[in-house]
C-alpha cells in the first residue's frame, strides 16, 4: 500500500516513523513544503512522547533516547509549575505526570491525606514529584537512565529533522520537497492524487494529512468545525525564546503562569528557553501583549510571530481515504502541552489498530466512525481538563472577570465543581477514554485552584483508614528519598548532556 503524508511537522514525520515501523512493507512519500515550513512551537510533551522514543522508534528503527537528547538540545520534564492561577497570584502548585498511589480506589485516601496533611505538597506522593521537589534527575549514579518515567522539553524544529533523518534511511520512505496546489478526487469521492507545484501529480492509496493549520486534504472532504471557542477563549500565541542567564539553570519542569490576559509558557531547553505568552485577543493587542509580558518580566523580548488559533476540531479526522491527525485535525490551546500527546495518540490509535495491509482491510464504516468517535472524545475529554485550569476565581483584569463570570465554563466542569462542594470528586467520576485525561491529574490542578475541600476529605476517612493512610504516606515518602538517594541532582544531568552537545560541536 501507498501512503502519503503531507507535512512535514512533529505530527508529519512521527506519523511516518511509526507507520514504517508498524509496517515495513508500506511505500510512505513525505510532502512537505519548506517555503510553507512548519509551526515550529510546541515543546512542553508528555510521557507518551518518551514512551514511542524508548518503545515504538528504538532498536532496528535507529531512535536512541539519549541520541534525541543530544542532538535535539532537549531537556527532561517532570511536570508543570501552574503559577497564579488563583487571586494570590505569587502562589504556585505543581501538575506532575502521575497520579497518586490510590487513585483507582474510590476514594484516593493517599491523595486525601497528602491535601489535608501536606497541603500544596501533593505532588511529594508521587515519583516525578519527588524528582522536582529535591531537584533531582532520574539519571543514575553511572550516568545512565536507570529508571524512567519522564517527558520532555522539545525544540520542534530540531525533532522533526531527527525523525526525518531517521525515516529518510529506510528505503520505502521518499521525501517531496513541495507545495500541493490540487487535490484530485475518485469518482467514488476518495482521493485519487495531489498536483504539485511543479505540475506533476503523486498517486496513493491513503492519504494523512499532517499540513498544520492549512487542512490541505481535511477540508475538502469535511468543511464542519466544531469550536471551543466558548471554553477556551485563549486564541492567540506570541512565541519568543531566551537564552539563560549567566546565574541561570533549566527547571526540571514546564512553568505555566497566569498573566492578565490569559498565561505564559516557558519551557526550558539544555541551551534556551521557549517562551511564550497565550492570550485572548479580545482582550489585548498584539503590541499591548508585548508590552504587557516585557513590563511583568523586567526585560526586552524578541517575538519571532504571533500565532491566531481557533481552538477546537473537526468532526470527522477519517474520512474516506483520508485521516487527519495532528493540528490539521484540532487544537485547543498550549496549556498542559497536550498537542504532541494528540498527535501521537491519534496516529498510534490509527495505525495500531486500524491501518491494514491493504486499503480493503482499512477502509470500511464502522472502522471510521469508531475512530472518529474515539478521537472526538479525547479532544472533549481535554478541552474539559484545560477549561478547569481557569477556575481559580482570578479577578483582576476583564479578561478574568469574564472566565471568573462562569461564562466559559464547559458542563463537565460544572459538574465537578458543583460535586466538589459536597464531596471530593474520585477516578469513577471520569469518562475514560483512550489516553483522555482523568481524577489523576484532575486532582491536583482542582487543589491548587482552592476547588477541594480538606474537610470533606478529612471526613472520608475513619480513625483506622487515616491512621493506616498517614503510615503508608510516611512509608512512600521514605522509600521515595531511599529510592532516589543515588539518582543525580538536575544540574548533573544538565551538565553531562551539554557536554556531549559540546564535543560533537552542537
Ligand atoms: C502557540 C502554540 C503553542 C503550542 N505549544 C505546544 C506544547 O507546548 N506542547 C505540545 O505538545 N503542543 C503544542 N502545540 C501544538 C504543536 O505545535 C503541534 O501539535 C505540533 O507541532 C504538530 O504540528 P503539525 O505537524 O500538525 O503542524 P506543522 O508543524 O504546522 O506542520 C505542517 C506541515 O504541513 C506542510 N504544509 C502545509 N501546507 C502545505 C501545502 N499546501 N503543501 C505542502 N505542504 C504543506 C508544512 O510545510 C509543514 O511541513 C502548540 C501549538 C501552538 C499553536
Amino acid at each position: 500500500m501507498h501512503i502519503v503524508i503531507v507535512g512535514g511537522g512533529t505530527a508529519g514525520w512521527i506519523t511516518a516513523a511509526l507507520t514504517i515501523k508498524k509496517f515495513p512493507s508500506h511505500k510512505v512519500t513525505v510532502v512537505e513544503s519548506s517555503k510553507i515550513g512548519i509551526i515550529g512551537v510546541g515543546e512542553s510533551t508528555t510521557g507518551y512522547f518518551t514512551e514511542i522514543l524508548l518503545n515504538d522508534l528504538a532498536g532496528d528503527f535507529g531512535v536512541s533516547h539519549d541520541e534525541f537528547i543530544i542532538e535535539t538540545g532537549a531537556s527532561l520534564k517532570f511536570g508543570i509549575k501552574h503559577k497564579g492561577w488563583t487571586p494570590n497570584i505569587d502562589d504556585h502548585y505543581f501538575g506532575v505526570l502521575e497520579g497518586s498511589p490510590t487513585r483507582y480506589d474510590s476514594k484516593d485516601l493517599m491523595f486525601y491525606y497528602a491535601f489535608t496533611e501536606r497541603s500544596g505538597k501533593e505532588h511529594t506522593m508521587t515519583h516525578t514529584g519527588h524528582i522536582i521537589e529535591t531537584n533531582k534527575s532520574n539519571l543514575g549514579p553511572d550516568m545512565n537512565f536507570s529508571r524512567f518515567g519522564h517527558a520532555f522539553h522539545i525544540d520542534g524544529v530540531k525533532s522533526g529533522k531527527y525523525f526525518a533523518e531517521k525515516c529518510l534511511k529506510k528505503k520505502n520512505v521518499t521525501h517531496i520537497d513541495s507545495e500541493i496546489l490540487n487535490v484530485n478526487f475518485s469518482e467514488n469521492g476518495f482521493i485519487k492524487s495531489l498536483t504539485l507545484s511543479d505540475g506533476s501529480d503523486v498517486e496513493a492509496d491513503f492519504f494523512i494529512d499532517c499540513s498544520g493549520f492549512s487542512r490541505v486534504l481535511i477540508n475538502k472532504l469535511d468543511e464542519s468545525w466544531i469550536s471551543y471557542k466558548k471554553y477556551l477563549p485563549v486564541d492567540t500565541g506570541m512565541p519568543f525564546l531566551e537564552k539563560y542567564q549567566p546565574d541561570e539553570d533549566p527547571t526540571p519542569y514546564t512553568t505555566a503562569w497566569a498573566q492578565k490576559n490569559g498565561w505564559l509558557w516557558q519551557t526550558p531547553l539544555l541551551d534556551r528557553r521557549g517562551n511564550g505568552y497565550a492570550f485572548d485577543s479580545n482582550f489585548i493587542s498584539h503590541d499591548q501583549a508585548q508590552a504587557e509580558i516585557e513590563s511583568m518580566l523586567g526585560r526586552k523580548i524578541e517575538p519571532i510571530k504571533f500565532v491566531k488559533f481557533d481552538a477546537g476540531r473537526k468532526q470527522s479526522a477519517w474520512v474516506k481515504n483520508c485521516v487527519a491527525i495532528g493540528l490539521s485535525y484540532g487544537f485547543l490551546e498550549p496549556l498542559e502541552g497536550t498537542g504532541i500527546h494528540a498527535n501521537i495518540t491519534q496516529t498510534k490509535t490509527f495505525i495500531d489498530e486500524y491501518l491494514g495491509n491493504t486499503i480493503e482491510e482499512t477502509v470500511n464504516a464502522g472502522s471510521i466512525n469508531l475512530y472518529n468517535r474515539r478521537i472526538g472524545q479525547l479532544y472533549d475529554d481535554t478541552k474539559d481538563f484545560i477549561n478547569m485550569h481557569y477556575m481559580g476565581g482570578r479577578t483582576d483584569s476583564e479578561f478574568w472577570r469574564y472566565v471568573s463570570s462562569g461564562a466559559t465554563q464547559t458542563d463537565f466542569v460544572k459538574d465537578l465543581l458543583e460535586t466538589a462542594k459536597s464531596r471530593v470528586p474520585s477516578w469513577n467520576d471520569f469518562i475514560r477514554c483512550h489516553r483522555g485525561v482523568g481524577w489523576e491529574l484532575y486532582c491536583y490542578v482542582m487543589a491548587g485552584l482552592g476547588r477541594l475541600d480538606k474537610n470533606l476529605a478529612r471526613k472520608s476517612f475513619t480513625e483506622q483508614t487515616y491512621n493506616e493512610t498517614s503510615f503508608n504516606f510516611y512509608k512512600l515518602t521514605s522509600s521515595l528519598e531511599q529510592e532516589y538517594r543515588y539518582f543525580q541532582p538536575f544540574s548533573v544531568f544538565v551538565d553531562h548532556f551539554r557536554s556531549l552537545r559540546a564535543q560533537k560541536d552542537l
